[in-house]
């Protein structure tokens, strides 16, 4: 794919849950844009299978848990030390986990508020330090139409991008005039996530609600974030945009 954003060229960028579906995309399309990608996973063999056949030398696998900022901070002061710094970061990695709400055990509402609210805090925070420094840099949080609008059997998860997307408001006013952080909210986006989850019957069903009737491909979230990351995108800070077929309107 030829390179759609060009002063992306040489950007470090670091992506978080880069070992599957959106992260995955992400990643590929930022290399295709002659970025430097730092694609951090918890899951190793996720992002060797993702990588594998890759001889990039613009892709660094970095195996993390963003829940853990102590390792996130050390991430950070690696690229620092190693590269001189992060101009984009993608804060990406999630889980979902369908239950009732009267089934939802505090473990499972710890799981998921400590990867998709507590992780992305640790990922974005000492990159908005290091980028408020430098005095650029763009922030693109991963959030969802579940952060807009609740779905059923989602509560936790739900809560969490409801939570994400305040954060990059927050931190948008924080960080301006120099660092910009945008929200994106996918509505259905067919990775091993949504996969795992829903059985043919059901992704056809949702495919049947959204207006342009069909689920998103991961490549179209990415472009999303490369633009967002792109200088096209300059006056864009403060927003979470919905990528969803239509669904929310
Ligand atoms: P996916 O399961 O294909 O990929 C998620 C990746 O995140 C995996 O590789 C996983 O190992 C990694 N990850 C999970 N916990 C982690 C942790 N603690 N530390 C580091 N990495 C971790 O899922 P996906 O569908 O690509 O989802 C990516 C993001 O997009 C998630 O935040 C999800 O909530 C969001 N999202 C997905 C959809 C959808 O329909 N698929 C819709 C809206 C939002």
């Amino acid at each position: 794919m030829t390179a759609r954003h060009p002063d992306l060229s040489g950007k470090k960028i670091l992506i978080t849950g880069a070992g599957s579906g959106i992260g995955a995309a992400t990643a590929q399309r930022f290399l295709d844009e002659g970025a430097l990608v730092f694609a951090l996973d918890v899951n190793a063999q996720a992002l060797s299978e993702s990588w594998q056949d890759l001889s990039e030398s613009r892709l660094r696998p970095i195996v993390c848990d963003v829940t853990d900022h102590d390792a996130m901070v050390s991430v950070y002061d690696t690229i620092a030390r190693d590269h001189g710094g992060i101009d984009v970061v993608f804060a990406n990695a999630g889980i979902s986990i369908r239950h009732s709400l009267l089934d939802m055990s505090p473990k499972d509402w710890q799981q998921v508020i400590d990867v998709n609210l507590h992780g992305v805090f640790h990922t974005v925070m000492p990159a908005a330090r290091l980028m408020h420094a430098a005095g650029s840099g763009s922030i693109i949080i991963m959030g969802s139409t579940n952060g807009m609008n609740a779905h059923r059997y989602y509560a936790d998860y739900n809560v969490s991008k409801a939570g994400v997307i305040m954060l990059a408001r927050s931190m948008a006013l924080e960080l301006a005039p120099f660092v910009r952080v945008n929200a994106i909210c996918p509505g259905y986006v067919l990775t091993p996530m949504q996969k795992a989850e829903y059985t043919p019957d059901m992704l056809r069903a949702v495919d049947e609600k959204i207006p342009l009737g069909r689920h998103a491909d991961p490549a179209e979230v990415a472009a999303l974030v490369a633009f967002l990351a792109s200088s096209e995108a300059s006056y864009l800070t403060g927003t979470h945009i919905p990528i969803d077929g239509g669904e929310t309107a």
